[in-house]
């Protein structure tokens, strides 16, 4: 018996990580974006205008981009170490499930 692929899939856009340059749905990966003051926040309804980068909710591509300075590149600014200590915690809060994953 043949092996029947579910494969319905939609339209749903591709983004790549800016840590690891992997390309992959907009929905697995996390959207920050550069703030009026120059910082950088996690835009968790995909909505807020302003020029965006995505990481994935992993803890390497967290640590990548935000430690080697691959998110301000991506998004021309530089990070003040309190905005990118904050945006570490908040990873780890929005992403949780896989951020979290391998210390339990
Ligand atoms: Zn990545």
């Amino acid at each position: 018996m043949k092996m029947r692929t579910m494969n319905i899939k939609k339209h749903t856009p591709q983004r790549t990580c800016i840590a690891c340059r992997e390309v992959k749905d907009k929905r697995e990966l996390m959207r920050l974006i550069r703030v009026h003051s120059g910082g950088v926040e996690i835009d968790t309804s995909g909505k807020k205008v302003g020029r965006g980068a995505y990481l994935c909710c992993t803890a390497e591509c967290w640590e990548n981009g935000l430690k080697q300075g691959k998110l301000e590149r991506a998004l021309r600014t530089s990070l003040s170490k309190n905005n990118r200590e904050q945006l570490i915690r908040d990873g780890k809060t929005f992403c949780k499930e896989l951020i979290g994953g391998k210390s339990k």
